[in-house]
């Protein structure tokens, strides 16, 4: 399997050669030369594998250059019922995404069982596996700079801690995460693991790394890279729950499935895009935003609007808040019949701050065969269905989870289930759960206490040469 840039600029490369990247070259985005398609022969034997299984056969479409058995070995290693334990009460130790069923047809499925309780550790911790295995091999080692305002940076230092050949610098906003977040990620003892609090905004976080990713000579020489949502390990990581989630909802390989995912950076319904186009039997992907709405927008309207930062508003569901949305690309590129001269097109007008219209170009009229629909919801919104699906089902949900509740609810359709990806526990947004029921969400036992654990942070101002020294401390 090779890999293509949705620029068109880019030779073409292997799994292994794009996976420590983020940017093609030519500035686009990495996604395969043809999607692996499923055999019905396949479906039949995939319906009943644990999620380990599963993964594998899915990975193996997508990675040709890492040998079947340390494949094995990697996966097996990421997807224990050991890091996944979090599930809800009374399940089967294996079953690391079980599915809940909340009314006929209804369902959510549980991506939020592993170490920060977000479903970024779906992707990330085989990322951490993978990145040990390739630089092992390559005798290379890699520091991960990145920003983050919560889920990320936690998903990514729990992936990475302890990695041979790894080290993470992590930006986060000083002050700005809840109390739980902060915890998570400062309390960390590591040796490999470095968080630095900026005394400024996430978008100044995102503005350092940038700065300093911009500085080729730095950059090369202390191996800067990085693990955002635009790297497509984490993509094609997430195409197995799709599958998973399919099987669990279906009874048969013939029926449909619908998906409803809460977007931010177009990551997570991306990789169900890609399960779509490689044949799972997925009837309609439901997109929902919260109040920053530019997919919500563009899905039924044709017109992509990317956001300023100060129309971008601080939502009760903050993993959602974005301006653009990073992945987007990669399905645009599939919209316009892979045309990479189209996409440079389009993104020349992304790139400088502008918007662009496809509502009176045929691509446009292509959309419904793409499964996609979408809808928006608000802080109200969100309170009122945490609010309900508690009372009704006895069912505690996340912030994020809610926006997809609230939004399935309007695209459920009496013939085809609808899965809604759980995308976080309710735990890390006590402070809305609080508002919406009046009590804390329950927390897993062994985090009782975090807030309380001794943390290591180095607060510094809004600096990118201050990064760039202690990088170069700590890197030895
Ligand atoms: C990251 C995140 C999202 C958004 O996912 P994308 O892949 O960026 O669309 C939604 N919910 C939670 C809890 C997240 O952490």
């Amino acid at each position: 399997m090779r890999y293509l840039s949705t620029r068109g600029h880019a030779e073409s490369q292997a799994f292994c050669d794009i996976l420590l990247g983020g940017l093609a070259p030519d500035g686009g985005l990495y996604l395969p030369e043809i999607y692996p398609q499923v055999s019905a022969a396949e479906l039949a034997e995939w319906r009943e594998l644990p999620y380990h299984a599963l993964a594998l056969r899915v990975l193996q479409k997508f990675i040709d250059d890492i040998p079947a058995c340390d494949l094995k070995t990697l996966v097996d290693r990421t997807y224990t019922a050991q890091t996944y334990r979090w599930c809800r009460a009374g399940r089967d130790a294996g079953d690391i995404t079980p599915l809940t069923t909340l009314a006929p047809g209804f369902h959510l499925l549980e991506l939020s069982n592993g170490p920060t309780l977000a479903f970024k550790d779906m992707a990330m911790q085989l990322l951490g596996n993978l990145f040990e295995y390739v630089l092992d091999k390559r005798h290379e080692t890699i520091n991960i700079l990145g920003a983050t305002s919560g889920d990320t940076g936690s998903a990514a230092e729990y992936a990475m801690r302890g990695k041979r050949g790894v080290r993470v610098f992590m930006l986060s906003p000083h002050g700005k995460m809840s109390a739980f977040q902060r915890a998570q990620m400062y309390s960390l003892a590591d040796a490999n693991i470095f968080n630095i609090a900026i005394t400024a905004m996430f978008d100044d976080c995102q503005d350092i790394v940038k700065a300093v990713s911009n500085d080729a000579a730095f950059k090369a020489r202390y191996k800067i890279g990085a693990v955002n949502s635009i790297n497509w390990a984490r993509v094609a990581a997430q195409v197995v729950y799709y599958f998973k989630g399919y099987f669990e909802a279906s009874k048969s390989n013939d029926q449909h499935v619908d998906f409803c995912v809460p977007s931010g950076n177009f990551g997570n319904i991306c990789a169900g895009h890609i399960a779509r186009m490689m044949g799972l039997p997925i009837g309609r992907l439901v997109l929902a935003t919260n109040e920053n709405d530019v997919l919500d927008e563009f899905f039924r309207t044709g017109v992509y609007r990317p956001r300023s930062t100060a129309e971008t508003c601080v939502t009760s569901s903050p993993s959602m808040d974005i301006s653009k949305a990073s992945n987007f690309e990669r399905f645009v590129f599939d919209l316009v019949g892979r045309d990479a001269d189209v996409v440079r097109e389009l993104w020349k007008e992304v790139d400088a701050g502008r918007s662009f219209d496809l509502s009176k170009t045929p691509y446009f009229a292509k959309l419904p065969q793409y499964g996609f629909v979408s809808g928006r919801s608000t802080h109200a919104d969100r309170l009122a269905t945490i609010r309900d699906v508690w009372q009704k089902y006895g069912t505690m949900i996340d912030t994020h989870t809610a926006d997809a509740v609230k939004v399935a609810r309007e695209h459920v359709d009496a013939r085809t289930p609808m899965v809604v990806l759980e995308t976080a526990q309710p735990v890390k947004f006590a402070e809305t759960i609080q508002e919406a029921l009046g009590r804390d969400p329950m927390r897993p036992a062994e985090l009782e206490g975090i807030e309380n654990l001794p943390q290591r942070v180095a607060v510094m101002p809004a600096d990118a040469e201050a990064v760039k020294a202690f990088v170069v401390r700590h890197c030895g």
